[in-house]
């Protein structure tokens, strides 16, 4: 599994982590024996939120790594319409006690919401002080909102912004991504396989790209997806997958690496396109 530092913060975090959107909806006990088995593979990176099935998704995560806490980099977020100053700490902490942990090591605002930034920065500088989180950052943020939250809290704060990235998606490319860089926060891609259903089948000719290059590596088209969009120091991504079969398979892009032939033949089969405002799932 290879690592990258996770912002400003001293973490080294997995490149590919582990979503869970939905992942309450299954059944209970394969959920969590796949979170597991991820930890077993170095997908310590585990992202949720206070949305995700009402908090059935945190408690979840709560029973997966019950034992395992110190390896686990987890992340969870708060959602804006509970963004305020108290808000976001009483938020925090009823998503630590579903959680069964004292501590974040990354709390997000989940999007923008009605509160000002400066009132969420707030609430989550409390929980810093406290130590109930250990690094804060943001989702699904364009380069205006990032402007502006830098200009309230300058630099070394942010320690990432999560946002939608696969290959039929890469409008963080033209403004995001870039800005990111520059400032020194990490970019955690989520939907890496575009959610459901999305992925480029084998008939397609992006698809046979993905298919030509993973048989190369005696890997899979989405192992050479999410190897893709971790292709730079800056980026993360964070696969959902309620059954142990798909986490070992996306646990194995951790380990590929692919030339630049192989980088340029992707960025043509699945092209940036034109410029748009961020979209968001
Ligand atoms: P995703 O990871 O792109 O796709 C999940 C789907 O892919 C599931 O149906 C899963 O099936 C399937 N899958 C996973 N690995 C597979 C494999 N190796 N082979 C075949 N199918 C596979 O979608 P996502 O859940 O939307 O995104 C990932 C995570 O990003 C979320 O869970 C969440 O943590 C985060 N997210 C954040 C935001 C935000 O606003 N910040 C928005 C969306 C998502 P199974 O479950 O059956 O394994």
């Amino acid at each position: 599994m290879k690592y990258h530092r996770f912002g400003a913060t001293r973490h080294e975090v997995p490149v590919i982590g582990q979503g869970t959107w939905y992942i309450d909806t299954g059944i209970p006990d394969r959920a969590i024996a796949a979170i597991r088995r991820g930890l077993d593979l170095g997908m310590t990176h585990i992202d949720t939120a206070e949305m995700y099935g009402s908090g059935d998704a945190e408690e979840l995560v709560g029973r997966a790594i019950a034992g395992h806490r110190d390896e686990v980099f987890l992340v969870s977020k708060v959602l804006p319409e509970n963004a305020s100053i108290e808000g976001t700490v009483a938020a925090c902490e009823r998503s630590l006690y579903r959680l069964r942990t004292d501590r974040l090591d990354c709390y997000l605002l989940h999007w923008r919401g009605p509160y000002p930034l400066e009132d969420t920065v707030a609430g989550f500088e409390t929980l810093q002080r406290d130590g109930k989180i250990l690094s804060w950052g943001v989702s699904n943020f364009d380069v205006g909102d990032l402007d502006e939250l830098w200009s309230i809290v300058g630099p070394a704060r942010i320690a990432c912004n999560q946002v939608l990235y696969h290959l039929r998606e890469r409008s963080i490319e033209h403004a995001v991504l870039p800005w990111c860089e520059r400032h020194g926060v990490s970019v955690v891609g989520y939907s890496p396989f575009g959610h459901s259903g999305a992925f480029p089948g084998p008939h397609t000719s992006a698809g046979r790209v993905l298919s030509a290059i993973a048989a190369k590596h005696n890997a899979t088209p989405r192992q050479v997806a999410l190897a893709f969009l971790v292709r730079r120091p800056s980026l993360f991504t964070i696969p959902k997958a309620s059954s142990p079969e798909h986490v070992e398979e996306n646990a194995g892009a951790g380990d590929l690496r692919l030339n630049g032939r192989e980088l340029a033949m992707i960025d043509e089969a699945f092209p940036i396109g034109i410029r748009q405002r961020l979209p968001v799932l």
